[in-house]
């Protein structure tokens, strides 16, 4: 058995394909399981949207739905059993509980999974986050204070799995996608998160997008994975792929790492049930 759980659709609009290419190129790759989990919708203060220009609208529900439903119908064509689940990446940001509550009512998802993408900086309006990780920003991070941007990141991501709202936790370490980190051992930043995750029982991901970005790592790092193995929380291994071409991109690799830092299982995960599967 083998999953590629975080993948995502052109509704966030930076993402291409079909849902017949993204399935064929998961049966190509062997997978036995291939979730979609595009950026979820995201609501302003007042309610308006968009909130920005990388996601579907909450209108585009039935949509993302449909697409699903055609991806489901391709794959029962195929001569290669591989199930579909549903779910959506969503973002931690202040205050966010009660919208994600909503989400989950919309559609029985199989698993929601929870991202940092925006952090808050002291001494700006909290109502203006930054997302760090957009291209857009990058003049930005020359003149960032590092340590603080790691420090506001970490405890979005702790607060992120105390909140117990997600099933799975994407990209532990996004923040390093630059290549911008701080001197220094860095389990002072990991130590508080890995705490919340482990007594939240969610699972995290070994994202391979990061191999392909500045930082050009795995999400999270090899010292943060080693925490998480000895803390006993469950991995998937995912590829955040935005295009057919990136299904299950360097899954040898990430299963080298899994290894390497005492995993022997992934998890498996169908309407928020796990199993696992040896690696
Ligand atoms: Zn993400
Ligand atoms: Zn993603």
């Amino acid at each position: 058995m083998s999953a590629d759980y975080h993948t995502h659709t052109p509704l966030c609009l930076h993402a291409q394909g079909t849902p017949a290419e993204f399935i064929n190129a998961a049966i190509a790759a062997g997978l036995t399981e291939y979730g979609i989990s595009d950026h979820a919708p995201l609501q302003k203060q007042d309610n308006s949207e968009p909130f920005d220009d990388w996601r579907m609208l909450s209108t585009q529900i039935p949509e993302y739905l449909q697409w699903i439903t055609d991806a489901k119908k391709h794959a029962a064509k195929a001569n290669h059993p591989i199930n579909i689940r549903c779910g959506l990446e969503c973002d931690w940001l202040p205050n966010c509980q009660p919208w994600i509550n909503h989400l989950r009512t919309l559609h029985p998802w199989d698993y929601l999974i929870g991202s940092v993408h925006y952090i808050s900086e002291k001494n700006t309006d909290p109502n203006t986050p930054w997302d760090f990780d957009n291209p857009l920003w990058l003049g930005k991070w020359a003149e960032t204070d590092i340590n603080q941007a790691w420090s506001l990141y970490w405890q979005a991501y702790t607060d992120m799995a105390d909140s117990g709202l997600f099933d799975i936790l994407a990209h532990p370490d996004l923040i390093k996608k630059f290549g911008y980190k701080p001197d220094g051992d860095l389990a002072r930043y990991y130590e508080p998160a890995i705490d919340a995750i482990a007594t939240s029982g969610a699972i995290i991901e070994l994202n391979t997008a990061g191999l392909h970005k500045p930082c050009a790592e795995a999400y999270p790092d090899t010292a943060f994975l080693e925490l998480a193995r000895h803390a006993g929380i469950d991995l998937i291994i995912s590829s955040d792929a935005h295009h057919p071409s990136e299904v299950a991109r360097d899954r040898e690799i990430a299963t080298k790492i899994a290894k390497a830092a005492g995993y022997t299982h992934t998890t498996l995960i169908n309407q928020r049930q796990r199993t696992y599967t040896k690696l």
